[in-house]
């Protein structure tokens, strides 16, 4: 943190484009901190209020108990048993009413009378005992979002032009601010391709993520600034440093105007080699925007949104139904729809509550593990895909894809699928393109043997990175070691490039990487065929694409990858793009 004159500056991570002057809307996450004297007369309603949490709560669980025990059997239903039991605890409730009973709000009651439990837990030399820690939080969490008669975080209530700060955003919380006018947010934690930061840009909402105490530092209401660009956010700004940024604001505003004028130009090198430049969206709305941008399809439908801050579990036709819309929106340019990435930061409730538990959830039960763990979820979602493919040009892609055997398990799932729609009259289209996201480096060392298999490769950068240089991508502490110009990573990529093209399959990437210009010559000098970028990249991009010659991309690409170490190859990239003007 930095003060200058009466400026706080604080670094963090630029996660979205963009500048953003606004009012704060705080996400409080610490509310249960907050102690208050009850007066003797309000004691008893302060119980009662405790106790109608405690019921609320109850019979949530039960909800979710019948929920998880219709789709996945009794032992599953199981888990939400030991959230009753711990609901129905008698010391708990023993605890807060004494609390109570001496003045205190049910709040920090029962804040203080979680923390006594967990602390004794955490005493017992038992690690059966020590992780149940998680599961009182969580009871402790519920009853207490239902005390303050809300679920989970409540936007509903942001203002236009707000920026909202908070501890942490949950790409569920991010999707739910969709439509509302919000200048910006900033976060204490997250990574530059955390999805939180991923949808702020496909909703283009200036972000900067993990500032680490930024909620701690703010009150609601007070005009701040986010600098999406530098990843910087202004506290307490002088009226000349917001005089500066309202200049830097009007600035993008002219730049954006300028990028839209390429929009129906084709994106191709000055020595005509032409590249695909698709749209990733996050949800089925952002169709037109994308093509005003001009898209030239979606080369990403990441589809888990459909599955976000919701109870159930979405049935074919729901699916259907969104994707229909899609496809008649996107046609005659190309969909590619990915199969569900669930899990890792896209954690959601759905009645699958054990997703929740795990303690390394990127190496864990996430996207195509769970879909070939619970084929009946995956089901639905492949008889809808396969019955929107005869409606437009639409691709189905499989997400972390770590081996060639489970490659062959999703389409042995695809292929059932396909039997039944025949036996059942559907049409579809029986020569829909399948491909898989290459975004564990397993994937990619195998990538001979999957090339054969599928029709397509699309490059997932944002997962890569994380698995091969151990960077867990939604985390602020290693966000430094985060790099995508690291030596191993562009070698990777020129493999898969090279063994897609060998099995004469197209190459496309997906990951955030795609849609930084500064990279643009060196993956476009590498062979990739396509790209898929978030919305705001596109035009971006197509400047680039449009400002270099592939001979001249393809000698850059050729040179980088024989250094040793990502400083010297940002360095021969700046001087790629200083030699030619060209400004990223
Ligand atoms: C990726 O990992 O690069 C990718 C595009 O998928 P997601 O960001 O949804 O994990
Ligand atoms: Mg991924």
């Amino acid at each position: 943190m930095s003060v200058d004159d009466k400026d706080i500056v604080l670094e963090g991570i630029a996660a979205s484009a963009g500048i953003a002057i606004g009012k704060v809307f705080l996400l409080e996450e610490n509310f249960c901190f907050v102690c208050k004297e009850v007066p003797k007369s309000f004691r008893e309603a302060e119980k009662k209020r405790f106790d109608d949490a405690i019921e609320k709560t109850r019979s949530e669980f039960t909800i979710t108990y019948n929920r998880i025990n219709d789709v996945l059997g009794e032992n599953y239903a199981r888990i939400a048993d030991v959230y009753l039991l711990i609901l129905d605890d008698p010391t708990l409730k023993k605890n807060v009413y004494k609390l109570i009973t001496d003045g205190i709000n049910a709040e920090y009651a029962l804040f203080k009378a979680i923390d006594k439990i967990i602390h004794f837990f955490e005493n017992i030399n038992d690690s059966f005992f020590k992780e149940r820690k998680v599961d009182i939080q969580d009871v402790g969490k519920k009853i207490l979002a239902n005390l303050f008669c809300k679920k989970g975080k409540n936007l509903i209530r942001v203002d236009e032009e707000s920026i909202i700060i908070a501890n942490n955003l949950t790409p569920s919380d991010t999707v739910s601010v969709r439509g509302k006018k919000i200048a910006g947010f900033a976060t204490d934690i997250g990574g530059k391709t955390s999805h939180t930061a991923i949808i702020a840009q496909g909703l283009a909402i200036p972000a900067v993520v993990g500032l680490k105490n930024i909620s701690l530092l703010v009150k609601a209401g007070e005009t701040i600034i986010i600098d999406g660009d530098k990843g910087e956010v202004v506290l307490n700004p002088s009226s000349k440093t917001l005089l500066h940024y309202k200049n830097k604001y009007d600035l993008q505003l002219s730049r954006t105007v300028e990028l839209e004028k390429l929009k129906n130009l084709i994106s191709e090198t000055t020595d005509n080699h032409k590249i695909f430049i698709f749209a990733n969206i996050d949800h089925s709305d952002e169709v037109p925007l994308i093509l005003n941008k001009g898209a030239v399809g979606i080369g990403l439908y990441r589809t888990e949104t459909i599955y976000f801050n919701r109870d159930s579990i979405p049935k074919e036709q729901e699916h259907f139904d969104i994707y229909y819309r899609v496809v008649q929106e996107i046609s005659p340019y190309a969909i590619t729809i990915r199969t569900f990435d669930l899990g890792g930061d896209k954690l959601t409730k759905m009645g699958l509550l054990n997703l929740g538990f795990e303690s390394n959830p990127s190496l864990g039960l996430r996207s195509i593990r769970l879909c070939l763990k619970y084929p009946e979820i995956f089901i639905s979602q492949l008889r809808a895909i396969l019955r929107v493919s005869v409606l437009g040009k639409v691709k189905l892609m499989y997400p972390m894809i770590s081996c060639l055997a489970e490659v062959r398990a999703a389409n042995a799932i695809l292929n059932k699928v396909k039997e039944d729609l025949r036996r059942e009259n559907i049409k579809f289209n029986e020569n829909m393109e399948v491909g898989v996201m290459i975004e564990v480096p397993s994937a990619g060392v195998v990538i001979d043997s999957i090339a054969k298999e599928v029709d397509f490769v699309s490059i997932g950068t944002n997962d890569l990175i994380q698995y091969m240089l151990a960077v867990d991508r939604v985390n602020e502490n290693v966000a430094y070691l985060y790099d995508p110009m690291h030596p191993a990573i562009l070698r990777f990529i020129k493999r898969i490039v090279d063994e897609g093209h060998k099995a004469r399959i197209k190459v496309a990437m997906c990951g955030e990487m795609a849609g930084e210009p500064k990279y643009t010559p060196v993956i476009l000098g590498m062979g990739l065929d396509e790209f898929s970028v978030s919305p705001s990249q596109i035009a971006p991009i197509k400047k680039i694409v449009r400002s270099v010659s592939f001979m001249d991309c393809k000698t850059i690409a050729d040179k980088v990858l024989k250094l040793e170490d990502s400083k010297s190859i940002l360095k021969e990239i700046d001087l790629f793009c200083e030699t030619r003007d060209i400004n990223t």
